[in-house]
């Protein structure tokens, strides 16, 4: 088998998948995967770490063996062979090892720190001089935990990162872990949650966050004083650093350059680097290549919106931890309506709790709404899953509850099917939560429903002007 034909054959198998998953994880889980070899019926991947592997076999095992199989016959295999990303500061490529973990160890020849590193003074730019400290504090917020930070497709794979860093600081390839993200999506609570978490299992580690912009300060402070080398020794101290907002750093070449000779130390001697940004690599402008080059060595995991379940379980547990109960339609109604992130989510339910109070009213749909009017230009009639199912059901005079149902009929079949092709058109809900709504579907019905009303489209003009006038409907909200 030569490598064109061991490319031809996994760029085939890469095809299926990705008509199966969404864009997003093809391109995290399946774009980074080489083929290696094929040998007997035997396809060699090889994956990044042993964290991809295991993610892989827990969330697309079925899907990696069945298109193997589809591929390569029946009798066809899949083995994996991990590498470490983790580069050598000498090379440009990764540097594959076949023992995960094993890490490569090298001297940094861009390790250019302004005097001497071993001076012996070190200074905490945290504590007022003469008010020495002997632990660092850490800065974290302890109120910002794992346990109240609610899982959801948007932050999936950001949160798992932080859990396996939180089990084995520096001991993973995702070191540096860039989160990135708009505002109010999670990042600042995610890094402090790592960093609490790591505190607790690890008492003797020291942890520190910083900001960005604080981080600028004691720069520039420390330029001033001409302590800098003190103030990079005190870094130099950490064992996990978490630097927040990077973005801040955009322009400040100086701090960009001192941060840059930090991260290279501590990386080097397996210190846990995280990070958050409000923007991917790819977008930060203002930044020295080599700076922004580092950040990707490890893993860069974005925060998206949460989709509507995932709004519901915050406000739940915000409620929750509050120690307050709305009830279940004004707490929806809320979900339904603030999607631009979670701190206006909290902040929509905090300004509703205040006005009753204040006005000594009791919490009910017709209050949500008036403080609500306040709070988001337009309350949307946006599209949503339940909307769909009802344009479609009055377009076909069949019930919600048809759709969900067993029938095998075939007009339910076909409404089935378009009400789950425009669900996945229109919203961010994942295949599994689709499937739920539509009977407890799973994802395979969802995938294989799409594909047959795209098929119809091409061929059957009936449905095809049914669908569109279905379209015209949902979108305009013509009930
Ligand atoms: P960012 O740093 O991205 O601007 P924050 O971390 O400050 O966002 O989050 C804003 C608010 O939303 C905080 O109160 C935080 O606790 C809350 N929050 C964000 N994501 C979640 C989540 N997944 N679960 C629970 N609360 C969340
Ligand atoms: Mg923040």
């Amino acid at each position: 088998m030569t490598a064109n034909q061991l490319e031809r054959v996994w760029a085939e198998c890469l095809e299926i998948i990705r008509d199966n998953v969404l864009e997003q994880s093809f391109t995290t889980w399946f774009k980074p995967i080489r083929p290696v070899k094929l040998e007997d019926k035997v396809l060699t991947i090889q994956v990044p770490t042993q964290f991809f592997y295991e993610w892989l076999e827990e969330h697309y095992v079925t899907l990696l063996h069945k298109t193997i199989k589809r591929v390569l016959g029946s009798d066809s295999r899949l083995e994996y062979a991990i590498v470490m990303a983790n580069p050598s500061p000498n090379a440009n490529g990764p540097l594959t090892m076949n023992i995960p973990g094993n890490k490569a160890k090298s001297q940094n020849p861009e390790l250019n720190l302004p005097g001497s590193l071993n001076a012996g003074t070190t200074m905490n730019p945290f504590v007022i001089p003469g008010l020495k400290k002997v632990q660092i504090d850490s800065q974290l917020n302890p109120q910002y935990t794992f346990d109240i930070y609610v899982e959801g497709d948007c932050n999936r794979l950001a949160r798992s990162a932080g859990l396996a860093i939180a089990a084995k600081p520096g001991g993973t390839s995702f070191n540096p872990l860039l989160v990135y993200g708009g505002v109010g999506l999670g990042k600042t609570h995610l890094l402090h949650a790592i960093g609490n978490k790591i505190k607790e299992d690890f008492p003797q580690k020291t942890v520190l966050y910083v900001t960005s912009v604080n981080f600028t300060n004691q720069i520039i402070q420390a330029i001033t004083k001409q302590t800098i080398q003190d103030l990079v020794n005190f870094y130099l101290m950490v064992d996990v650093l978490i630097v927040d907002d990077i973005q801040d750093l955009n322009g400040k070449e100086k701090t960009q350059d001192i941060f840059f000779n930090i991260f290279n130390s501590l990386h080097q001697s397996g210190k846990q680097i995280i990070m958050s940004s409000d923007r991917s690599p790819k977008d930060m402008q203002g930044f020295n290549d080599r700076l922004v080059s580092r950040f990707k060595w490890g893993l860069t995991a974005d925060l998206s919106v949460p989709d509507y379940e995932t709004r519901l379980a915050i406000l739940t547990l915000k409620m929750y931890k509050d120690g307050v109960t709305f009830p279940h339609d004004v707490v929806e109604f809320v979900a339904h309506n603030v999607k631009s992130n979670v701190r206006e989510l909290e902040g929509a339910l905090t300004s509703i709790l205040a006005n009753a109070s204040l006005n000594q009213k009791t919490i009910d749909l017709d209050l949500a709404k008036s403080v609500m009017k306040n709070l988001v230009k337009e309350i949307h009639t946006d599209i949503n899953v339940t909307n769909i199912v009802q344009h479609v059901c009055n377009f076909y005079n069949l019930t919600p509850e048809m759709l969900q149902s067993k029938s095998r009929k075939r007009e339910v079949v076909q409404a089935r099917q378009i009400a789950i092709y425009f669900t996945k058109k229109f919203t961010k809900l994942s295949l599994k939560a689709i499937g739920e709504h539509f009977g407890g579907r799973d994802h395979t019905t969802v995938i294989h429903s799409c594909e047959k009303i795209e098929d119809f489209i091409g061929i059957d003009k009936k449905i095809k002007a049914e669908v569109e006038d279905i379209h015209k409907r949902i979108k305009l909200n013509l009930i």
